[in-house]
């Protein structure tokens, strides 16, 4: 395993130099002011005195220094006058020659290191000081000139594989089975490369892993890494757009060679439509920097030996934009989708992390299962944690099926907004609104049944009716489409019945339904006057690559696409006038009952319903599809 050059450096540079300055200053004062030992000083004046009288045995001259030793065995010590002899300094303080021969005078020649340090400290230290400052400041310098020449010596996160905390196996993986038997052979050629080697196959050098966010792409990739128990280096697509032109490509090149060195391993190179984005467009401003990393990326991959026993594995969330160059033969041949997780995985997801937290004996986490359509396993994680939280806050050793659920609502609308005080017209209002939205959806035949409205605000949102599918499903028909606009047309419509008035409320509404209704015209080919023609690719407007303004058809076209989206919403404007106005009664009933109690859970709204003669919507009534919340 190669060392990764980390960031510790900087602090044990740190340490020691606070060390050394410690030591310095301890060593300094001890010579300069370990006084305690030290006898009386006296001025040279009673010196003079005491020899004069005969008390004095010795004097020891230590540069000006004197050190006295009296005939009472005590010492003092006093300072003669500098460049001038103990003797004649005396006699000039009137000391008689006799009295100054029964003194024994010693001079002592200086310890010479201490003298030294002694007479040049004080100059010494403040230099010293300087000095060392001047050199630890060179090398943060020189320690920066070199971060601006190799950012290169790039700080990929490395897993080590006999790291037990930070090891992931398939078995913290739920669901993705495809992509776990597709990745399983990845395993099996890492952990056994001569096996495969021998006789003459060609391993994939890439494996483009692509699914929507959180759907654990790289929870599976360095589950590969651990399964296999290799060494697994990853970097992020978006660390590599840096600010000089260059150091992305150097990046990749020591990337690749730490990776060398440690085969066999894995590089996994997240979010890798950062940089592999369809070069040319113009589209993100042709950056020269991330044109430069990509192809130094493919220049490493295809400088692989076949031996080499190193595996790329990128992900992204956008395969619609990646470059073509990227995905030829010999780069990311192959790719593993992973889909969103239906109902079976995300009760399995749910139970993985559900393993370290205590559940009360209530929770049903099938249930929880089954109201999530459309979570992704970071959606599911997430609300895990939150019904977690939610119980700790409420001081609780368990986590309760009242927990989760609540935890669904928050992960799907964002925190409910207590402070967000609506006033009671507003409050009218917005009862009125979601009353529309859940009352057209009742009628409809298409649409998902209601499953709870509310007018707590969440997020952005004032209000919202939640409508949940019975099962999950993965197409969408016309009906269902035509359907939903009405609905989404619900709250608009039961406002300007029952006010007169429009809020700017349903603003979200209306986006989002002209969205549907277009889609239905140009990519769905759901429109009869338009025909079969898909006028635009999944990825909006930017297909292969063409600019933002690369229409491929005419104004007039265009034209004839937009009176098509407005009669789509016509027709289903006119659906929900028909249901308010036939149903006001009940409209009433609903909203009032919101005003009062702010949430209305699905068996009231039912019981509503049944009491006004509406059938509510049995499991079989219709077929189901992922989850739909308007606001
Ligand atoms: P992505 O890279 O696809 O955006 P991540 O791998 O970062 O998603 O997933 C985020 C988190 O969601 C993971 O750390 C894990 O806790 C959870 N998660 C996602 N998918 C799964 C899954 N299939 N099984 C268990 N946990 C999952
Ligand atoms: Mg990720
Ligand atoms: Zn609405």
């Amino acid at each position: 395993m190669p060392k990764v050059p980390g960031g510790d450096s900087f602090w044990t540079n740190l340490a020691t130099s606070v060390f050394l300055l410690m030591l310095l200053v301890g060593v300094y004062t001890y010579f300069v002011t370990d006084q305690s030992k030290q006898p009386t000083d006296i001025p040279i004046s009673q010196l003079a005195q005491d020899v004069q009288a005969g008390k004095v045995a010795t004097i020891s001259v230590d540069g000006d220094d004197l050190t006295i030793a009296y005939a009472d065995k005590t010492e003092k010590i006093s300072k003669k006058e500098p460049d001038a002899a103990l003797s004649q300094t005396l006699t000039n303080y009137g000391v008689p020659k006799d009295a100054l021969d029964k003194v024994s005078i010693n001079i002592k020649r200086e310890n010479s290191w201490l003298f030294w340090f002694t007479a040049l400290s004080p100059f010494l230290a403040p230099l010293l000081l300087i000095l060392f400052f001047i050199w630890y400041l060179s090398r943060q310098v020189k320690g920066a000139g070199m971060q601006a020449f190799s950012f290169g010596q790039s700080k990929p996160r490395v897993i080590d594989p006999n790291d037990k905390v930070q090891r992931v196996t398939f078995k913290d993986v739920a669901g993705a089975k495809e992509a776990k038997i597709e990745l399983l052979e990845i395993v099996d050629f890492l952990k056994n490369p001569k096996k495969f080697l021998d006789i003459g196959a060609r391993i994939p050098k890439g494996i483009l892993l692509m699914g929507s966010a959180g759907t654990g792409k790289t929870l599976l990739a360095r589950a590969v890494a651990g399964e296999a128990g290799v060494p697994f280096f990853s970097i992020s697509g978006s660390e590599f757009v840096e600010m000089f032109v260059g150091v992305g490509a150097s990046r990749v090149r020591d990337l690749f060679l730490m990776a060398k060195k440690a085969a066999p391993a894995i590089i996994f190179v997240d979010e890798i439509d950062a940089v592999g984005r369809v070069r040319g467009t113009g589209v993100g401003g042709g950056n020269d920097e991330r044109e430069q990393t990509l192809n130094q990326i493919l220049v490493e991959m295809d400088g692989f030996e076949p031996n080499e026993k190193v595996i790329v594995i990128a992900a992204t969330n956008r395969p619609d934009v990646l470059d073509p160059a990227l995905v030829r033969p010999g780069r990311f041949d192959r790719r593993v989708v992973i889909d969103l997780p239906d109902r079976q995985d995300r009760n399995e997801i749910l139970h993985i992390h559900a393993r370290r937290k205590p559940l009360a004996e209530d929770v049903n986490l099938g249930v929880i299962a089954e109201r999530t359509p459309g979570f992704s396993g970071a959606d599911l994680a997430n609300l895990m944690n939150e019904a977690a939280i939610l119980a700790a806050r409420e001081n609780r050793k368990t986590v309760a099926q009242y927990d989760l659920i609540r935890s669904i609502e928050k992960v799907m609308l964002g925190p409910e907004r207590k402070t967000h005080v609506l006033n009671l017209k507003e409050k009218e209002i917005t009862a009125y609104h979601e009353a529309g939205h859940a009352l057209v959806a009742s009628l409809l035949p298409y649409a998902d049944p209601v499953h709870k409205i509310s007018i707590i605000s969440r997020g952005r949102a004032a209000g919202y009716t939640l409508k949940l599918p019975f099962e999950d499903k993965r197409m969408q028909s016309k009906l269902e489409f035509l359907d939903d606009i009405a609905m989404a047309l619900g709250g608009y419509v039961a406002e300007k019945t029952v006010f007169g008035d429009i809020t700017t409320g349903p603003s979200n509404d209306l986006q989002v339904l002209t969205g549907l209704a277009r889609d239905m015209v140009t990519k769905y080919g759901m429109s009869d006057k338009m025909g079969t023609i898909a006028l635009e690719g999944e990825g909006g407007r930017a297909l292969f690559g063409a600019g933002v303004e690369g229409k491929e058809y005419s104004e007039k076209v265009s034209a004839e696409i937009d009176g098509e989206v407005k009669s789509i919403i016509d027709g289903a404007y006119q659906k929900a006038v028909s249901i308010i106005t036939e149903y006001r009664k009940v409209l009433d009933i609903i909203a009032h009952r919101l005003v009062e109690t702010e949430t209305i859970e699905r068996e009231e709204f039912e019981t509503i319903l049944v009491a006004n003669g509406i059938q509510p919507k049995k499991r079989q009534d219709i077929e189901p599809r992922p989850a739909v919340v308007n606001f």
